[in-house]
């Protein structure tokens, strides 16, 4: 089955939304633009929906011309821009200035809204439905704060699914996995202090860059020698940050900051604990102290079995299975979907947007300013969903 009809006849008018969003970008909690347009049309269609979850979040409940399933499912879009100066000349380009829908956020919240428009006409199904409007996705833990803001508490979700557009897939293709499909990541910032002086009197000090150095080198190994050679794992030291600029003097502290990737929620807490010994054992042997900070960010994106059967059954009536890969390649990229995952089953995946024109701004990769949402994927997108819906809570006579 491809398209439904109807999902393909709102294609003109969810292509004018996902442009005015695009127009309109604003990024971290501040997406006020996006949270009242979808504010407005949820109430244009007569949608109850609740305000204000992690600031700018929105809620809205659709509920089956039946309820007696007993069955809920949550669909989520986000709804945040990056910090990126357009190049994309497209005539729906940002009118912020160094704010830029660069990772199709536009389009997801734009399919959303179709989603809304479409089962609040329909209601042929046997549940509620709850469509989760998210701020804040992009390094700033939207999904976690709409948790601790009571999202699963005050709408109840069996299951949860969430999209995201791919340019590296062509359009017409969708791709997912059991297990974890985007990393997790962490940051972490370590402050080594030692006591500065002359440089011509070096016995007089405790050089903390001579001792950083001796820490990013034994940082290679936790990856190498402490992670299972089957598993996955980043450490990237991104910042060593000491001395004034001057060539005599040595200086008290040095800082050292970076990132940690896994596909593996236990093994991040290993690789904190490995950073940490390194960091003590070095500066206790090289008389310095240290300060270290660990930050667990986003957790690793895992789909559920029975999320993925019923994501690759859906999207696979629309673009047919064998347009369907279920058993693609993680990446190391993050998503903050990953925290609804932590707590529900479900099933994130990735839609292809891919064009035969490569020089088209659909090809260009996720975060480059040369880079927008392909609006002929909206209808995939709905249709996605509402098969989801439809599916996982049928409507029996
Ligand atoms: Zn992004
Ligand atoms: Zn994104």
């Amino acid at each position: 089955m491809p398209v439904l009809n109807r999902v393909a006849s709102m294609k003109e008018e969810m292509a004018e939304w996902r442009h005015v969003l695009h127009q309109n970008p604003q990024t971290k909690y501040e997406e006020e633009f996006a949270s009242s347009l979808v504010a407005q049309k949820l109430t244009e269609w007569g949608i109850p929906f609740k305000k204000g979850l992690a600031k700018t979040g929105v809620v809205a409940t659709i509920k089956g011309q039946k309820t007696s399933s007993g069955k809920s499912i949550g669909l989520r879009a986000d709804m945040d821009a990056l910090d990126i100066t357009e190049k994309s000349g497209q005539p729906w380009a940002s009118n912020n200035p160094g704010k830029m829908h660069a990772c199709g956020h536009d389009g997801h919240t734009a399919t959303l809204l179709g989603v809304a428009k479409y089962l609040a006409e329909t209601r042929n199904f046997d549940g509620t439905v709850h469509l989760i409007f998210q701020p804040a996705e992009e390094g700033g833990r939207g999904a976690h704060k709409m948790i601790e803001d009571g999202l699963f508490r005050d709408f109840d979700c069996d299951y949860v699914f969430g999209i995201h557009n791919w340019p590296g897939l062509a359009m017409g293709k969708a791709a997912m996995r059991v297990g974890p499909l985007l990393a997790s990541v962490d940051e972490f910032d370590i402050t080594i202090t030692g006591t500065g002086g002359h440089a011509a009197m070096p016995h007089l000090t405790t050089d903390p860059i001579v001792i950083a150095a001796h820490i990013v080198t034994a940082l290679q190994s936790v990856v190498s020698r402490n992670v299972d050679p089957v598993g996955t794992a980043v450490l990237s030291v991104t910042n060593i940050n000491a001395g004034t600029g001057a060539f005599n003097i040595i200086a008290d502290t040095a800082t050292l900051s970076g990132t940690v990737r896994t596909f593996d929620n236990e093994l991040r807490k290993k690789i904190r604990q490995r950073i940490e010994d390194i960091c003590g054992h070095f500066c206790k042997g090289f008389g310095a102290t240290f300060d270290m900070h660990y930050d667990f960010n986003i957790d690793a994106t895992v789909n559920s079995k029975d999320g993925v059967e019923m994501a690759a059954k859906a999207v696979g009536e629309i673009l047919g299975d064998k347009n369907v890969e279920t058993e693609c390649d993680p990446c190391m990229g993050g998503e903050d979907f990953g925290a609804y995952l932590a707590e529900k089953p479900g099933a994130f995946i990735l839609i292809g947007q891919g064009v035969e024109d490569k020089n088209s701004p659909h090809n260009r990769g996720l975060h480059n300013a040369s880079y927008d949402f392909n609006d002929d994927i909206l209808p995939i997108g709905v249709s996605y969903f509402t098969k989801i819906v439809e599916n996982a809570m049928p409507l029996t006579k």
